[in-house]
């Protein structure tokens, strides 16, 4: 494959000492000239995947609280762990988050990018940029951020997934030897914080001599985007019976799929098709509709039609359980929004 040509250990040198001064001050990173910890960098990156910065601090924050090892996160509940990671989204990073800590918790970690890759849940990404930080492996480390700040060093002329092997030599061009795991985090706070998706900063930023889209005041322009492909449509039923002492019935989910594992009130799968409602009810009762809510997903926008009932206070719990309120500790986020639709049908106040 051809190469992208750009900038290079100058280019490389020049953002180290701008990442000196400017670096994000962030809670998983070590201070300057101290070691970062494996354990920190990878919990922060399973959870960074697909994830703001600003929406994990918290739930990084309570994860090393209770789980200040990973020795410590090995020998949680499985429970336990899938609520505190409730509201986060992607429950799969959950799941291997575990199994991943299992794993490892009878070592260490593994201390090569090729070793990593062989963790549950640990891809090409996040094994290079733990190999780069935790353990300073001079590999490049290409997350959504750098790809853009690439893609514009390089006017590069193709969606950057397309071209993954030209953007690691791009960025590898530029990697300084000694401090590979500071010039991992300098990319990536570049990308965060001057090389935005909407108005980059050139004026700010280190790499501006070597930028080739800012030589031609084109940066709007890349990265080049790939076509978009349509969300699904997809509708739902689901049904809230609330006991007289506020607890609601709710079940847990297949641990593999969508939202695996979590616990969920009962209805219909969602699909294309609109849902016949009653046909899901756990048990007869006088339903009662409560509204719809919306929720998006990456690649579908959901609709679910919600109905709730007053149960006896002696109902069964037909493959599932009474929870007391608030449930919504260890509830996605889709599944409060049902709960909270019907719970503001049902309190007559
Ligand atoms: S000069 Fe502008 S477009 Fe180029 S890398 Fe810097 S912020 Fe991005």
């Amino acid at each position: 494959m051809a190469t992208l040509g750009g900038p290079g250990r100058e280019a490389g040198a020049a953002l180290l000492a701008w990442y000196d001064r400017h670096r994000r001050r962030l809670p998983w990173r070590a201070a300057p000239g101290e070691r970062a910890d494996p354990y920190r960098v990878w919990l922060s990156e399973i959870m960074l995947q697909q994830t703001t910065v600003a929406a994990v601090k918290s739930y990084y924050a309570v994860f090393l609280t209770r789980w200040p090892t990973v020795a410590d996160l090995a020998a949680a509940e499985d429970g336990a762990v899938m609520a505190a990671w409730a509201g986060l989204g992607y429950y799969a990073r959950a799941r291997n988050l575990l199994a991943c800590a299992r794993v490892v918790a009878g070592g260490a970690f593994p201390a090569t990018r090729e070793s990593l890759r062989a963790l549950p849940g640990v891809g090409d990404y996040t094994s290079a940029a733990i190999a780069a930080i935790a353990f300073g492996e001079p590999v490049p480390v290409v997350d959504g951020n750098v790809e853009r700040v690439v893609s514009r060093l390089t006017r590069l002329d193709r969606p950057p997934k397309t071209a993954k092997r030209a953007v690691e030599d791009a960025v590898a061009a530029m990697l300084p030897a000694d401090r590979p795991g500071d010039f991992a985090q300098a990319m990536m706070d570049l990308g965060a914080t001057i090389c935005t998706p909407r108005s980059p900063a050139c004026a700010l930023c280190p790499l501006r001599p070597v930028c080739a889209a800012a030589a031609h005041g084109d940066m709007q322009d890349y990265p080049v985007k790939a076509p978009k492909r349509a969300r699904s449509v997809w509708h739902g039923v689901a049904f809230v019976p609330v006991r007289p002492d506020g607890t609601v019935l709710l079940r847990r989910r297949p641990a593999r799929g969508l939202l695996g594992g979590m616990a969920e009130v009962f209805g219909s799968a969602w699909g294309a098709t609109p849902q016949e409602p009653l046909a899901h009810a756990p048990f007869a009762a006088d339903w009662t509709p409560a509204g719809s809510i919306a929720h998006g997903f990456t690649h579908a926008e959901l609709t679910v039609d919600v109905y709730r009932a007053q149960a006896e206070a002696d109902a069964p719990a037909p493959a599932g359980a009474w929870w007391a309120l608030p449930a919504d500790a260890g509830l996605p986020t889709v599944m409060k929004k049902i709960v909270t639709r019907a719970l503001a049908m049902h309190d007559p106040a």
